[in-house]
């Protein structure tokens, strides 16, 4: 009999907790994976107790949906999520609904949605974030691909999204085809940024500045009061505070070695494909893979020198608050740089991307929830047309009130030889905006005198000449 509202495949955490939380929000889930045994695990566990059916086939799965079906896929992003696909097909009727919400890559959505849209099935790819934690009680969900599917999943999708403000929920439709995966990767990569951005502030802290572990915790508790309110600064303070068995701070043990699954690769990766400057997001991957390569800076470290260590001798207050300012400023330019990832995106492919509502899907339920993207909301809101977040006049006035002190800290840590590849690119990408007049004068005089690549002169626009620049032939 069908009385399921909705199935979902994949019983790892994600999955489970997912189908929890749609549980608890009044949903009949059947839960459906791979290998059948986990089924009956988890409708014996974790699921005890709760209306969630359980199915040994994806017949009986299908046979259990109310119409239109609505399946979920949280498998492992790859073939595993084509594999389930081309088995469901056949067992689908015209106007059912397949949803991957794995970290699928955007391109594989948008060809498994066009793919299905021949067969009459709508597809939906939708990013989630907010980890097993957010799964359960509340994750950021990004949704897009076939928009015929979102008025019959929206309440599901919504009910068990996070919820921020007056209960707004971190979840809205974002747009055709890959756009919802695309939204999620370039989450992934401001994740990056974040992180690498408050790693640099650690660094000035601890080698700049010479506070202890604990005098840092409460800076980033404080901090965590200011406009940098945010999961990331407060998981930072708990983490500097915190102290293991031998009563020592836990933090200066853990080997300097970052690794990465590859969703921040990706936003670069797709940035330099757009030829968007989503700089920062690109030094915050290369910084794990120099941090990675422990053993070489170990040998270099023996070997390169840099300035003498001085003792900060200036108004130690004073360089903190500089720190955190050039945090904030730093941030501000990693989102705009997210935004014009996402606004070049849908104008290459012509999706229409709600860009406040983006933001308000991230200000709840993910990693980089913080109330600064409430602050970004409330931009697009006063200008959907927005062309660059840096020209809306809070986040212009908030980068001039930093800007005094996001260079002090720049260039004091660079005196002091403290690599800050985030915070500098940050700068420089903001003196480079800002600049009306760049040296590309000369790359492209160059690129004529080597190459008879033309170029075109500033009083004649839309003229392109090449000038024999040696004298020669
Ligand atoms: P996972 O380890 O990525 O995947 C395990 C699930 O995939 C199991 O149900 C497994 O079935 C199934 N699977 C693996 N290979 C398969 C194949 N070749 N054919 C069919 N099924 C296969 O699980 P997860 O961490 O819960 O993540 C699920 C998805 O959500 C992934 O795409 C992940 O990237 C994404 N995601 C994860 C997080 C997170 O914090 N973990 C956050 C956001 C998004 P068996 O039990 O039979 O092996």
């Amino acid at each position: 009999m069908a009385q399921a509202d909705i199935a979902l495949i994949g019983l790892a955490v994600m999955g489970q907790n997912l189908i929890l939380n749609m549980n608890d929000h009044g949903f009949v889930v059947c839960a459906f994976n791979r290998t059948v045994s986990k089924v009956d695990d988890f409708l014996a566990n974790e699921a005890k107790g709760t209306k969630v059916v359980g199915a040994h086939s994806l017949e009986e799965m299908v046979s259990k949906l109310k119409t239109p079906r609505r399946i979920i896929l949280l498998v492992k992003a790859g073939q595993a999520v084509d594999d389930f696909i081309d088995r469901l097909v056949p067992l689908l009727d015209t106007g059912d609904i397949i949803i991957d919400g794995g970290n699928s890559e955007y391109r594989d959505t948008t060809r498994r949605c066009r793919s299905l849209k021949a067969k009459g099935i709508l597809f939906v790819g939708s990013g989630v974030s907010g980890g097993e934690e957010g799964a359960r009680y509340g994750p950021s969900l990004m949704p897009g691909g076939d928009k015929e599917a979102w008025p019959h999943i929206k309440t599901i999708f919504q009910g068990i999204a996070a919820k921020v403000g007056t209960g707004e929920p971190c979840c809205d439709w974002v747009g055709d085809e890959g756009a919802g995966h695309f939204v999620k990767m370039v989450h992934n990569g401001i994740e990056y940024g974040d992180m690498q951005l408050i790693c640099e502030a650690y660094h000035l802290m601890r080698d700049v500045l010479g506070m202890g572990h604990d005098e840092m915790a409460k800076a980033f508790e404080e901090w965590n009061e200011t406009e940098l309110d945010s999961f990331l600064i407060e998981i930072t303070a708990s983490i500097l505070k915190f102290r293991d068995g031998d009563g020592g701070h836990l933090l200066p043990k853990i080997r300097d070695s970052a690794g990465q699954k590859g969703t921040g690769k990706w936003t670069a990766i797709s940035a330099l494909e757009h030829g968007v400057p989503v700089t920062l997001i690109g030094e915050a991957v290369f910084a794990r893979c120099l941090s990675s390569l422990k053993d070489e800076r170990i040998q270099a470290s023996k070997k390169l020198k840099g300035p003498q260590k001085i003792q900060f001798e200036g108004d130690k207050k004073a360089f903190l608050e500089d720190i955190r300012k050039a945090l904030y400023a730093s941030k501000i330019i990693s989102y705009a740089q997210g935004f014009m990832l996402l606004r070049q995106a849908a104008t290459e492919f012509g999706w229409t991307l709600n860009y406040g509502g983006i933001a308000l899907m991230w200000r709840g339920g993910c990693i980089i929830r913080s109330v600064f993207l409430g602050k970004i909301k409330d931009a697009f809101d006063r200008n959907p047309q927005l062309q660059n977040l840096l020209l809306d006049d809070f986040f212009k006035s908030a980068v001039e009130d930093c800007q005094g002190s996001w260079r002090r800290a720049v260039s004091t840590g660079v005196q002091a030889g403290i690599p800050m590849p985030c915070f500098t690119t940050a700068l420089s990408f903001y003196d480079g905006y800002r600049h009306e007049m760049l040296p590309a004068n000369l790359i492209q005089a160059q690129r004529d005198y080597f190459g008879a690549h033309t170029y075109e002169l500033l009083a004649k626009p839309g003229q392109f000449i090449h000038t024999n620049w040696t004298g020669h032939g």
